[in-house]
């Protein structure tokens, strides 16, 4: 099959085959790339000109592992064809991808603008690792409005930093126009797009330089493996993060995760249906329930972005949060009646999970600082699975009831 075939096949398509049948695999008889275990590779002879930094493995050649292997070569020709970009980097963790394109795009005195409302763990590295060890600035900004990104911008702005939607309160930014006001300023603009997945949001489509995946979530989708990877049109930012992920960090992915990944992503498009399918009747019954003060999720009309996320995606995702009207004792009397969501944290496998952001993901902030943002103790998010919708809500049901007879956290009469 040509590039152009390749190009034209759909995100359902390649997410099942793209990268298998090329040099990247050992056995032209192999349907499945295997798990290419291997550290080393025996070379067919000595190469006086050899250069480590210019090993093809598209033309099958290998090395060393950390350099290159097989099974994560496929991984990568995949997630590049589904995110819509050119060249694609597997990591240990989502958090290793954003640490590597942050380690390239920055330099000491150098400023970020980013989201005020990003994952935790991408604050406190832009914080303790990026701020503190190597005197980068970070500006937070409230990116629902492009304005207040724009005017965070200045002289020495090397890096923008978003994600869309936030965790956990659902916020949106418009990636289109934040990507022209992150060029104007001639600064790299970085999208996370865990939440989302390629199947539902592109960033590259819209405008960003590099998007970043935590693969333990939607792309994996099982629970089962932590990864990352970084995706991007720009063939010298693909150069500069490939030499510090290979010869910097050496934090790539293993091959067994490679594998289990592929794995993954060929039912990505299923289970993206399947999850938006359960999280919008989850969130439309959780809507109608008196007893819940209020629902994050982009795809009720109720929500303040829902036009945008109509534009900018193709689906409103797997994840929601919302407040109980009750305090902490209803909020345990809820969570300790539900059968089918394990209190835990993490996101986007065949599962569903639940979790208390004040006491769980966000309780390094202060009490003040959630308050800022709008994480009361009376909220939840929930990681909506694939399981039978009927049976989660059933499940719902079970832990509003548990609500009766303790005390609502709103006075009589009020409503919201
Ligand atoms: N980005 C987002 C939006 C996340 O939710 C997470 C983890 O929860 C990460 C990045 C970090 O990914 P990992 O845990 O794979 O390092």
């Amino acid at each position: 099959m040509d590039e152009q075939d390749e190009d034209r096949r759909r995100f359902e398509t390649l997410a099942v085959t793209h990268g298998e049948g090329s040099p990247t695999r050992s056995s032209a008889e192999d349907v499945v790339t295997p798990i290419h275990l291997t550290t080393t590779y025996a070379v067919d002879g000595l190469d006086p000109e050899g250069d480590l930094e210019s090993l093809d493995p598209d033309a099958g050649e290998y090395l060393y592992s950390r350099l290159s292997n097989q099974t994560r070569n496929t991984l990568e020709h995949r997630l590049a064809a589904l995110s819509g970009g050119e060249g694609a980097l597997a990591f240990a963790s989502g958090s290793a991808a954003i640490a590597a394109a942050m380690t390239a795009t920055l330099r000491p005195g150098d400023h970020v603008v980013a989201f005020d409302d990003l994952y935790g763990g991408t604050k406190t590295m832009l914080s303790r690792l990026f701020a503190e060890r190597f005197d980068v600035e970070v500006s937070y900004v409230d990116a629902r409005d492009p304005e207040n990104v724009a005017e965070a911008m200045r002289p020495g702005t090397e890096l923008v930093w978003m994600e869309s939607p936030t965790n956990p309160l659902m916020h949106l930014c418009d990636i289109e126009a934040i990507a022209d006001i992150a060029h104007d300023g001639e600064a790299t603009f970085g999208v996370d797009n865990t939440f989302m997945s390629p199947y539902f949001q592109r960033p590259l489509d819209l405008g960003a330089d590099l998007v970043v995946h935590s693969t333990t979530k939607f792309i994996n989708g099982h629970s089962d493996s932590v990864g990352g990877a970084l995706v991007t049109d720009d063939e010298a930012l693909l150069d500069e993060i490939g030499f510090l992920q290979r010869v910097g960090f050496g934090n790539m992915l293993s091959p067994f995760d490679s594998y289990l990944v592929l794995r993954g992503v060929r039912t990505l498009p299923l289970r993206m249906e399947r999850h938006e399918e359960n999280a919008l009747a989850i969130a439309e019954f959780l809507e109608a329930d008196d007893r819940v003060e209020h629902v994050h999720y982009p795809g009720l009309e109720s929500h303040p972005q829902h036009d945008l996320a109509r534009r900018q995606t193709s689906g409103f995702g797997g994840v929601l949060s919302f407040e109980l009207d009750t305090g902490i004792e209803g909020v345990e009397a809820f969570l300790g009646a539900l059968r089918e969501f394990p209190l835990a944290v993490s996101l986007g496998g065949v599962e569903s999970l639940i979790e208390h952001p004040a006491s769980m993901t966000h309780s390094p902030l202060t009490r003040e600082e959630r308050a800022r943002i709008g994480i009361t103790d009376s909220l939840l998010r929930m990681s909506v699975g694939i399981e039978h919708v009927d049976d989660l809500l059933a499940d719902l049901e079970r832990g509003l009831d548990a609500l009766d007879g303790i005390e609502t956290a709103s006075p009589p009469g009020s409503s919201d």
